[in-house]
């Protein structure tokens, strides 16, 4: 007998099964592909978080309300702020999932959305890698290839899970986890059609399933509208590693394919997803010199530059008309497109895209000068799709009305509401974790 199925076999579905598990429960956790992992195991690792040793240690001074103000101005007014409150207010749950996974290390830095350092860098597998573990010691039946594709109500209760022409009663809630839809190419085309051109990424499982099943019940949606790519994936990078390169957070500047800039490059990757998309051919290219170049973090996702040179997808020109003339754009343009934005960090003239900082107007810029330059063609990925599932802040799944469907909780991408218009790097996983938790937690209560 089974008390409770979670479906989806990510980071939130693995912190929910173990929790429930360890509460006492007897757990079903159900995954529809070969292996457990989905986006989270694909993911950079990097978790917004505050108030941890590592901040202490770097002397970070932060705080839950700098975090939550953070986050309610990166979401652009859009976002719950009883979401965000609750997220913060639980994120001990994540510190002490990765402590016990001994999966810290000592990356910490300032990105997208934030105005202090709060994105640490978690060894993502080995916490995954630890949280099945500890699953599957405390009870939890794992079920690989077994995809959910309906839900039981007996009344109005969610009461168990359909599977093809089986059924698993769930008589205690149940959790869904299943992800975003960033691999539908059907949900993006119907809710963010300007955004579906997007090279599709994230698990391959990410098909909005869980949004269709709750949907089907009623349930209302958040954000979904707001749902953007990621600027800076390579065109042929394969599901087994990701190609995610932000060398405009370290003073790169981007290049359209007729020489020209288009926009503040310290903006947000999911600003810029949006903003490449329009431009000419779907991508961009990020342009940078030697200083640039020795700022790249091997092994830290987003800023490194040797693996993507490696990878045999970095342009490398001993001048600025030989860098055109590979890229194919017009010499005279790219020299003057850089001697432009060289004069503005020189402070000679305001600069045409409005740049004052690295990232999210912090820290300090570079000219565009000295040789050997650089540059990486990249175009904008379907990573992950933040709009999702209306849920309380106990992770139950809101109807359209706002009232609860009884029996029913959600966590991880297939919910909205946290994100607003925008994303803080981090929050992601912060969110899949913490919430997994709270969904085992809100089950237990009652
Ligand atoms: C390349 C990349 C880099 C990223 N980097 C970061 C980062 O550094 N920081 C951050 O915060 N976020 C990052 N993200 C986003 C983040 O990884 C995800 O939002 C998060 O991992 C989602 O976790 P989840 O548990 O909700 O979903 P997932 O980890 O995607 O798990 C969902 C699982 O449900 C399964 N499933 C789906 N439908 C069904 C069904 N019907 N029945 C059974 N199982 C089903 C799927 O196969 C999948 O295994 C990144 C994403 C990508 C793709």
């Amino acid at each position: 007998m089974t008390d409770v199925v979670v479906v989806g076999g990510g980071l939130a579905g693995l912190a929910a099964s173990r929790r429930l598990a360890r509460h006492g429960l007897r757990v079903a956790l159900l995954e529809k592909r070969p292996e457990l992992g989905g986006s989270s195991a694909m993911s950079g690792g990097w978790f917004a978080l505050c108030g941890t040793a590592l901040q202490q240690r770097s002397g970070v001074r932060d705080s839950d309300d700098v975090f939550v103000a953070d986050m309610v101005d990166t979401g652009g007014g859009y976002s719950d702020e009883a979401l965000l409150r609750a997220l913060v207010e639980r994120q001990a749950h994540a510190i002490a999932a990765i402590d016990r996974a001994e999966a810290w290390t000592d990356e910490l830095k300032g990105s997208a959305g934030m105005t202090v350092p709060r994105a640490h860098l978690v060894r993502i597998r080995r916490l995954m890698a630890a949280l099945a573990a500890d699953a599957v010691g405390a009870g939890v039946a794992i079920h690989r290839e077994r995809g959910a594709d309906g839900l039981v109500v007996d009344g109005s209760r969610v009461v168990g899970v359909r599977c093809g022409s089986d059924s698993l009663p769930s008589p205690a809630g149940v959790v869904l986890t299943t992800g975003g839809f960033s691999r539908s190419r059907e949900l993006l085309d119907l809710f963010v059609p300007a955004q579906a051109s997007a090279m599709p990424y994230g698990g391959a499982g990410n098909t909005g399933d869980g949004l269709r099943m709750a949907w089907m019940l009623g349930a209302g949606l958040a954000d979904i509208g707001h749902v953007t790519g990621t600027y800076g994936q390579h065109a042929d990078t394969s599901d087994d590693e990701h190609e995610l390169l932000t060398a405009n957070y370290l003073g790169a500047i981007l290049i359209n394919v007729r020489g020209e800039r288009f926009t503040d490059e310290s903006a947000s990757y999911k600003r810029l997803g949006a903003e490449v998309l329009a431009q000419p051919e779907g991508m961009a290219f990020q342009v940078f010199d030697s200083v640039v170049r020795a700022r790249s973090r091997p092994g830290v996702p987003l800023s490194d530059i040797d693996r993507i040179a490696e990878l045999g997808h970095l342009v490398t020109a001993p001048s600025i008309p030989v860098l055109a003339a590979e890229l194919g754009i017009p010499a005279r343009v790219l020299e003057g497109t850089i001697e432009r934005y060289n004069a503005a960090v020189a402070g000679a003239r305001q600069d045409d895209h409005g740049r004052t900082g690295l990232v999210n107007g912090v820290g300090a810029l570079t000219p565009v000068e000295s040789a050997p330059f650089f540059a990486y063609p990249a175009v904008t990925a379907m990573t992950s799709t933040y709009g999702g599932l209306r849920v309380a802040p106990d992770t139950a799944v809101l109807r359209v009305d706002g009232s609860r469907i009884d029996g029913l909780f959600a966590a991880g991408e297939v919910v909205g509401g946290f994100h607003g218009s925008s994303y803080m790097t981090g929050t992601a996983l912060t969110k899949a974790l913490v919430f997994g938790v709270e969904a085992a937690d809100a089950i237990v209560r009652g």
